[in-house]
């Protein structure tokens, strides 16, 4: 067995020129080879925004590209066929799909609705500001372009908890409707986070998860995804995803894969949240992401003892995604926390080298963001990925004890032939660092991949090598043949 990869295959910034789903299945044999198993592609279906949303502001999730809504067939990646191609060819290279499953809220309505509602204070959610009052919501979802194809369902008030805009009085507030009540198994920011955009999903109502049950199960069948990754989770009760992947799994008679994006880097509310969900996911491990941030910007004077402190590959690694960034963190993003290039073989290094957690890399780090310029690091990803599928097995040795610079060695295993490294990292001043890579390599000759380092180095008989990185960098060292 090879390590496992996971690629994000999208960047915010994409054109809007429906070409995405016909780059991916181009691609496909290509990212087989350097070894990416599962790709995260973005939400298929149709944006209240058409052809130009990114696709978190769903509009209907029955329309992958198939109907005349919101301005055209296509969404930005492409047409319903064209998705469906890219995961039949992605398989057939061994590449895993995971779907981009939005079901917080909605966008787009078709119609008004008036509804009776009060003003919640937007940064505490427990409080009510207002007196009820006869609101319009934009809440009334009929699909007139697609009809009652695959799903009749059509969406109003009631199944909903709220929106953010009255459209009788231009007015935007958090707008509950009257009788409801957010969601309790949510994010405690703002008091409640159960509202976050959009007319927000009241998943207590029965035929709103038999809905997005029925929904779950088409898709599987349909686009024959092998998993999710589930968006805003901290604005869902954790109890609705529990049983949404319980009965999916059940439904598909096979382990789903799902990762969640709870965004905190609070390490102890992530991994309540596992136990809430009973560990039917994993999660991405967004206080590593902060450590890198807070290694990067403090330009060589962070502890890198402690760069995997509270973090989740540190505290459950088996339902750690591990990530450097993603569309969210880039330039211009929602959550902005773009980790600077010249940190960024360090963060991949962590993420790749090491046998904890499941690593995903970022579209725009292997490509590049030409909307902001940022370049691509495709050279040092692909030597990584490379060093990732064919070295980094075997038994891992920490050497986590200095303040510039760490390092750590994996021992190889049988099935993978001279498998086995070193890695060398300083935020800091460059330096050397005794470690140990098991006495089957005694006598052999190391020599650091990445270029930085050209001298080689001798392993001595009890398995220890004298290994030497630069300053603000990283060397990877494996066997010379
Ligand atoms: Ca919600």
């Amino acid at each position: 067995m090879n390590n496992e990869t996971m690629m994000q295959y999208f960047e915010w910034y994409l054109p809007n020129d429906a070409s995405l789903w016909k780059k991916v299945k181009k691609d496909a044999q290509k990212l087989g080879e350097l070894g990416i198993t599962s790709l995260w592609l973005p939400p298929a279906y149709k944006s209240s925004d058409g052809i130009n949303g990114v696709g978190y502001a769903v509009y209907d999730l029955y329309d992958l590209g198939e109907f005349d809504q919101k301005g055209s067939i296509p969404t930005k990646y492409g047409t319903k066929d064209e998705y469906l191609e890219a995961i039949e060819t992605l398989h057939k290279n061994n590449i895993k799909v995971l779907a981009d499953t939005v079901l917080n809220h909605k966008f787009g309505a078709d119609e008004l609705e008036q509804v009776i509602a009060v003003e919640e204070n937007p940064t505490n959610r427990n409080n009510t500001i207002s007196p009820a009052k006869l609101i319009s919501a934009w809440t009334k979802y009929t699909f007139p372009g697609r009809g009652d194809k695959y799903s009749a369902f059509k969406w109003d008030w009631t199944h909903f908890h709220g929106v953010d805009w009255d459209e009788k009085n231009d007015k935007k507030s958090v707008y509950k409707f009257y009788g409801k009540h957010w969601d309790k198994q949510v994010d405690a920011e703002n008091g409640n986070y159960d509202y976050l955009m959009g007319a927000d999903i009241d998943l207590n109502n029965l035929d709103v998860v038999t809905e997005l049950t029925n929904w779950g199960k088409w898709y599987l069948d349909f686009t024959k995804v092998d998993g999710f990754r589930l968006d805003a989770v901290k604005h869902i009760r954790a109890d609705f995803y529990k049983m949404w992947l319980e009965n999916l799994k059940e439904y598909a008679q096979k382990d789903l894969f799902a990762v969640g994006e709870y965004w905190s880097r609070d390490i102890n509310i992530l991994t309540n949240y596992l136990n809430d969900v009973n560990s039917e996911m994993s999660l991405f491990d967004v206080p590593l992401h902060y450590n890198f941030l807070d290694a990067a910007n403090n330009g060589g004077n962070y502890d890198m003892r402690n760069i995997l402190n509270g973090t989740l590959v540190q505290a459950n690694p088996t339902k750690a995604i591990t990530f450097v960034d993603n569309h969210d963190t880039q330039p211009g993003q929602s959550l902005e926390s773009w980790i600077p290039d010249w940190f960024k073989p360090l963060a991949y290094s962590i993420i790749l080298l090491r046998n904890q957690g499941t690593p995903c890399i970022f579209y725009g780090d292997y490509y590049g963001i030409p909307h902001n310029n940022i370049v691509s690091k495709s050279d040092f990803l692909n030597l990584a990925l490379y060093i990732r599928k064919k070295y980094a097995y075997g038994n891992l040795k920490d050497y986590f004890d200095n303040f510039n610079i760490i390092g750590w060695t994996l021992d190889g295993d049988e099935e993978h032939k001279n498998s086995g490294l070193a890695v060398l990292l300083s935020d800091g001043p460059g330096g050397n660092k005794v470690m140990n890579v098991g006495t089957k390599f005694a006598g052999a000759t190391f020599y650091d991949c990445t270029g930085n380092i050209k001298d080689k180095i001798e392993i001595d008989e009890n398995g220890n090598g004298d290994f030497r990185v630069n300053g603000g960098s990283v060397s990877i060292w494996i066997m010379s043949v």
